[in-house]
């Protein structure tokens, strides 16, 4: 009953641009959520990854709460205490040499594609607003006109044009498409290492580092988006790891805020962050006191707890616990560490229909793209309640085959 009426109350003063689950959560702890009734939930969709530490991880809100006491917003305008170390760290953390904070992912994509075109003018020689930069078909960046308009996704442009150009899209993981895409023009290849919003779609192995050759032999920039893939997320602390490249750009976000604030950064050389100069790029909250206590504190909290590996090791058990379900309805079981896409039939049942069974068990989840089921919980996730889950997800299938099955059979 209460659910319902605050779910009324979104529909009846909010826009309708998410069609989230009939479900109205306020507490969570760990892994698990409880909704306004008091029913609980395993959390098996982490919000989209920004949530790989969990809700409410003692030592993030410690680090919030003690910042947020002390000293939480002042621009850019002054030095702040806490940002320097934070800086330092992501430095530290991704092998590369200057960072730029921002909040949300989508502003440190469009930070990465200024720094990307600044970078093609002032150092690679490339005409005045003639750059180009090669993206993946198929691409999730953001929201921002700018993102949008080279997105393949009918559903996030359709009438938000006109789009900015100077984009070129080619087929994901097809590293020949790219080699043809490149100009004397281009100043990035900006991709996703793995597709997340698309449906957790993996390239073939050796893409990314044939990428990386091409790009520096090209002498264009390999920029990455491990908005939702990096910070362990994929068992390696970034999904490119798993090739043992370095990118020119790395843009993170997401489980960089800790699950408590959007803290995003664009990461890379110092030539390239050298094309900014003062005035020329801003955030008024980027990299504020409280963000970067925070970010810097979950950057910790990775590696103290080897969440990583963690993701690794429970992340192939789900994988192959996945796997053994044979069924017509399951049609693949796909990705790396705790990124897991399970794709579903649409001749037997919606993802969406999944989801909501699932939830009914007391499992969120959200599908992608009408047939995928993600499952990537928190990493902090507990064997126990990962195999649960598990159990209740070959149920659901179980109970949707028994349903769909002999309807077809009639038909
Ligand atoms: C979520 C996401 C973004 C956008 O991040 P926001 O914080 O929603 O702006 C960009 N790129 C990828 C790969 C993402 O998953």
């Amino acid at each position: 009953m209460e659910n319902q009426s605050h779910m009324d109350l979104e529909l009846r003063f909010g826009a309708k641009n998410y069609s989230p689950l009939p479900v109205v959560l306020a507490r969570g702890e760990g892994a698990w959520l409880w909704d306004v009734e008091g029913n609980k939930y395993l959390d098996m969709m982490s919000a989209y990854s920004a949530v790989s530490h969990g809700h409410g991880h003692p030592r993030l809100l410690a680090a919030l709460e003690a910042q947020a006491a002390k000293l939480a917003v002042v621009s850019r305008a002054f030095h702040a205490e806490p940002l320097g170390p934070f800086l330092e760290k992501l430095c530290e953390v991704t092998g590369l040499e200057r960072a730029l904070p921002m909040n949300t992912g989508a502003e440190a994509v469009e930070t990465a594609i200024k720094a990307a075109r600044r970078w093609g003018y002032r150092v690679k020689g490339i005409p005045k607003d003639k750059a180009e930069i090669i993206v993946a078909d198929g691409n999730f960046h953001g929201r921002t006109t700018t993102i949008v308009g080279f997105s393949s996704e009918e559903d996030y442009k359709d009438g938000f044009g006109p789009f900015t150009p100077g984009f070129v899209t080619v087929p994901f993981g097809d590293l020949e498409a790219a080699r043809a895409a490149i100009t004397p023009n281009t100043a990035a290849v900006l991709v996703e290492p793995l597709q997340g919003e698309a449906g957790i779609i993996e390239p073939p192995t050796g893409w990314l580092k044939g990428l990386r050759d091409l790009c520096t032999e090209q002498n264009v920039l390999l920029i990455l988006d491990e908005i939702q893939t990096g910070l362990g997320r994929t068992g390696k602390m970034f999904a490119h790891s798993h090739e043992g490249i370095t990118p020119d750009g790395l843009i993170l976000g997401k489980a960089l805020g800790g699950g408590l604030l959007p803290v995003s950064a664009f990461v890379s050389s110092h030539e390239v962050m050298a094309t900014f100069g003062p005035g020329s790029h801003g955030s008024t909250f980027g990299g504020n006191p409280l963000a970067a206590a925070v970010g810097l504190e979950a950057l910790k909290v990775l590696e103290d707890e080897n969440l990583a590996e963690r993701s690794a090791r429970l992340g192939a058990r789900l994988k192959r616990a996945l796997q053994g379900i044979n069924s017509p309805l399951v049609s693949d079981v796909r990705g790396k560490g705790l990124f897991v896409g399970v794709a579903i039939d649409p001749r037997y049942a919606a993802a969406r229909t999944v989801c909501e069974r699932l939830m009914a068990r007391g499992i969120l989840s959200k599908e992608t793209h009408e047939t995928v089921v993600r499952l990537a919980p928190p990493l902090i996730i507990e064997e126990d309640d990962l195999d649960w889950a598990t159990r209740e997800f070959r149920a659901v299938i179980g109970e949707l085959e028994s349903e769909c099955v002999p309807s077809e059979a009639q038909a």
